[in-house]
């Protein structure tokens, strides 16, 4: 079947299929590391697996590269204000992010990139854009790309610029005008910055620059696909095309991939409206990683998702549905043979989820028949009417589910483990649901072990252990109660 998606280029939905027919090459933006991945984030890294596991599931072979940005405006000022270097500051949510991944079963690009690791790449684009005649040297040290030397800024985004005034600057890594001017490609920097000595200057590279220059060095000049949240679109991809295709004149990417950004109880996800979330806040409010997976990826990439605690719940069940059918079904006593019926349903079900998904990656409609076979086979298991070729095909076409959903299996245990152990480590005990401690904290023994060596350290006046004591109890959701006839505890 053909695979369709849309196309933020062209407008309009194009076959997706690797350029070369081997291997589909593709770039995603990848994340800024100076703070934990908020579920906005995560919903565009996990509609990008979505693409990569499905490609995977049809037979094509993927080449994805992502960026690490560990340099940009926001780390350097994080990072002097934790007064420390911008190499010691990154590597942690770098490791955050990539554990992050991990939690979610979003697969591992086959190329990591981190910015700082590819200057001379970056340095080497500057000047390749200087002999075109679009960079040029500001007196302090500065490079900028030359806007009026690439008329066809704004092809992707569409976006109805106003006027361009030559020699207009912006020096920051992001912004949102509507005007397009000339944007920096390589900053002087300030004393006490971090910088690189290069044939360009001394200074570091701006944001964009890091994009273009690491994609065309593990995909070549022009690749299949370009990936990133719908807010890339401008300025980020425009200036990527700018800078890449006024030295090589091909087109960066021939199809380009924008998922669209969600709202959190019907508006804006903002941390001053306190509906911001970054994914462990929601596993240390006991959610688990496969529902977060599957609420974030059930609405279609184009579409706006609005998430709330409900959907989540939703996500939470339906996940039970499925691995409940599963057992059921592996475990059940079933003569040989094989049943027209059944063997019908899990064909209807499988061309059904074939076809939602190679049209433009629709998730939700891909759900549908899934859910109909299951309901199906439950009643058929009711009436003893399934037999054991039903269950293998059965159980191949929710393979086929879980090789791009990945909920069914279930890998809830460690994501959630992490969190606590993170949330212990970060001070952040306050933070986590009750229900959760209950549910990964102590045995009905182990509280009343640590209840008698309280009763021994108070004898004895050590009144700091027995603080001790009682406040990790209280860490781990138990409270206790100082009675006459002696210690009572109990659960939050
Ligand atoms: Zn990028």
């Amino acid at each position: 079947m053909t695979f369709r998606l849309y196309n933020t280029l062209s407008g309009q939905l194009d076959e997706l299929a690797p350029a070369d027919g081997a291997e589909l090459r593709m770039y995603a933006c990848g994340p800024t590391v100076y703070d934990y991945g908020h579920i906005g984030n995560f919903r565009t890294f996990l509609q990008v697996d979505v693409l990569r596991r499905f490609l995977h599931l049809e037979g094509i072979k993927v080449r994805h590269v992502m960026n690490i940005t560990d340099v940009d405006d926001k780390i350097i000022r994080n990072a002097a204000a934790a007064g420390i270097p911008i190499g010691e500051y990154t590597p942690r949510f770098t490791q955050a992010f990539l554990d992050d991944l991990d939690s979610l079963q979003i697969e591992r690009p086959e190329v990591l990139a981190r910015a700082t690791e590819h200057i001379p790449e970056m340095v080497d684009l500057v000047e390749r854009m200087q002999e075109a005649g679009a960079s040029y040297k500001t007196e302090d040290g500065s490079w900028y790309f030359r806007l009026a030397s690439f008329p066809e800024y704004g092809k992707l985004s569409k976006k109805d610029l106003e006027g361009m005034t030559d020699g207009a600057r912006v020096d920051v890594d992001e912004y949102e005008k509507d005007s397009a001017r000339d944007f920096a490609l390589w900053k002087a920097t300030k004393p006490g910055e971090t910088s690189w000595d290069t044939a360009i200057g001394t200074g570091r590279p701006g944001w964009h620059l890091e994009c273009s220059a690491m994609a065309m060095k593990y995909l070549g000049d022009s690749f299949d696909l370009h990936a990133g949240g719908e807010d890339l679109m401008f300025p980020h991809h425009e200036n990527e095309i700018a800078q890449s295709e006024s030295v090589t004149h091909k087109p960066l990417a021939r199809h380009w991939f924008h998922v669209r950004f969600l709202l959190v109880d019907g508006r804006k996800m903002s941390k001053s409206e306190g509906n911001f979330y970054t994914l462990r806040d929601l596993l240390l409010k006991g959610y688990k990683a496969s529902a977060i997976r599957l609420a974030l990826i059930s609405v279609p990439y184009r579409h706006q998702l609005n998430f709330t605690f409900e959907g989540l719940t939703e996500a939470t069940n339906a996940i039970d549905r499925l691995r409940t059918f599963v057992a059921r079904l592996t475990k059940a006593a079933l003569a040989e043979g094989r049943s027209d019926a059944l063997q019908a349903a899990a064909e209807k079900a499988e061309a059904g989820y074939i076809a939602a998904l190679s049209n433009d990656l629709n998730t939700a409609e891909a759900r549908a028949p899934i859910f109909d076979l299951v309901r199906t086979v439950n009643s058929a298991l009711d009436s003893g009417a399934v037999l054991a070729g039903d269950r293998d095909r059965v159980l191949e076409v929710l393979g086929k589910f879980d090789a791009v959903f990945a909920v069914i299996a279930d890998n809830d245990a460690a994501p959630t483990k992490a969190a606590l152990a993170w949330a212990t480590e970060q001070g952040l005990a306050d933070k986590v649901a009750p229900e959760l401690l209950v549910a990964q904290g102590l045995s009905d023994e182990q509280i009343d072990a640590l209840i008698a060596e309280r009763n021994t350290a108070r004898k004895q006046r050590n009144f700091k252990r027995s603080d001790e004591i009682r406040d990790e109890l209280a860490a781990k959701g138990v409270i206790i109660e100082d009675a006459k006839d002696g210690v009572r505890w109990k659960r939050k």
